[in-house]
């Protein structure tokens, strides 16, 4: 390991232990049709004192890879749950979404503890999401068996990044997924690429047909947003409508952006 890796472990581990420097950001996602909050997907983000911030592409990654990944999506389910619970306190109506590492799948107790917790923290279990890339580590079988788990509970089930995975329908056919997170590289050209467009479009025919409500990721631009609600996209998120938000930032971003 890289002594730059190494340090960045040992730091990341020590900040779990004390829960210092971690902190969630939470990025809305919402209707396509009148703007109102449906979701919001919690963003875990990390200041090091001396190192300044580290992004999760470049931490969490070295988690899975060195045994932290469990420690570290706890953390993330705990900090989101008392957050959500937080602004229900406060009026405000919304579903969380978190991330989860595919490591993490691997244990056959995640979906009782991830209900323990929400119970714990008085949370509905069907008002979470967790968001899963592609890209299995373990047997289809051993992965049904976890996710059908999780929807027993109710919890929702998203695919993340879909379209950069190798095997994206074979799991969809087989996976009980409530949601589809269209990858933003299939949407940052949108006004300019028919390929693009005919892409979006059958992912959303395809996600419909199966049921499953279909986000885009990383709109950044009103004719982005238009082409995706043509095209029948139930869910938006991205710089355009929010960027990630302070959990404090939340409930006045919510009563500015009004259902319109
Ligand atoms: P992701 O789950 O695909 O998250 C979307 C990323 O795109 C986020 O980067 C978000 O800040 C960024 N983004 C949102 N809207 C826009 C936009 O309009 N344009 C552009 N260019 N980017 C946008 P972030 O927060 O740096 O996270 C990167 C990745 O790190 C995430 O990708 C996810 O895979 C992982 N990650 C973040 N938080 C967690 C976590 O708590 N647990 C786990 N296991 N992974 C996490
Ligand atoms: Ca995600
Ligand atoms: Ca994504
Ligand atoms: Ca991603």
């Amino acid at each position: 390991m890289k002594a730059r890796d190494r340090r960045l472990l040992d730091e990341l581990e020590r900040a779990l232990a004390r829960g210092s420097g971690l902190r969630l950001a939470y990025q809305p996602k919402v209707a396509t049709d009148d703007g109102r909050l449906v979701r919001v997907e919690a963003l875990v983000r990390w200041t090091h004192k001396e190192l300044g911030p580290v992004p999760p592409t470049a931490f969490v990654p070295l988690a899975e890879e060195h045994g932290l990944i469990d420690q570290l999506t706890q953390w993330v389910l705990r900090t989101g749950l008392r957050q959500w619970r937080e602004w229900q306190r406060e009026g405000l109506e919304t579903s969380l979404a978190v991330n989860i590492s595919a490591v993490s799948l691997e244990h056959l107790d995640f979906p009782d503890l991830v209900e323990r917790l929400c119970r714990a923290l008085g949370m509905p279990t069907d008002r979470l999401v967790l968001e899963l890339t592609e890209g299995a580590t373990q047997p289809l079988i051993k992965l049904m068996d976890t996710l059908t788990r999780f929807r027993i509970k109710g919890v929702g089930l998203a695919v993340d990044d879909f379209g950069t995975g190798y095997s994206g329908l074979i799991q969809l056919r087989r996976l009980p997924f409530t949601e589809i997170k269209i990858d933003r590289q299939f949407v940052t050209d949108l006004p300019h690429s028919r390929d693009d467009a005919v892409i979006v479009r059958s992912v959303v025919e395809l996600a419909h047909g199966l049921g499953l409500q279909v986000t885009a990721e990383g709109v950044e631009t009103v004719e982005q947003l238009a082409i995706l609600r043509r095209l029948g996209c139930d869910l938006v998120q991205g710089y355009l409508l929010a960027q990630p938000l302070e959990a404090k930032e939340l409930v006045p971003w919510a009563s500015r952006h009004k259902r319109r």
